[in-house]
């Protein structure tokens, strides 16, 4: 089973909860138009890294 993640458009960092990504955009990129997504990593396969 894949974990999920949300993932920043901006700087890229990914968080395991829609919440924490909302803080984190409020706090760093306070005016910016931001997109995100979430993104599905298969265990043993991490192709962002
Ligand atoms: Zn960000």
């Amino acid at each position: 089973m894949a974990n999920r993640h949300y993932r920043c458009n901006l700087c890229g960092r990914d968080f395991d909860a829609h919440d924490q990504l909302k803080t984190h955009t409020e706090r760093r990129h306070p005016k910016a138009d931001v997109h995100w997504w979430v993104v599905a990593e298969e265990p043993g396969s991490l192709p962002f890294e």
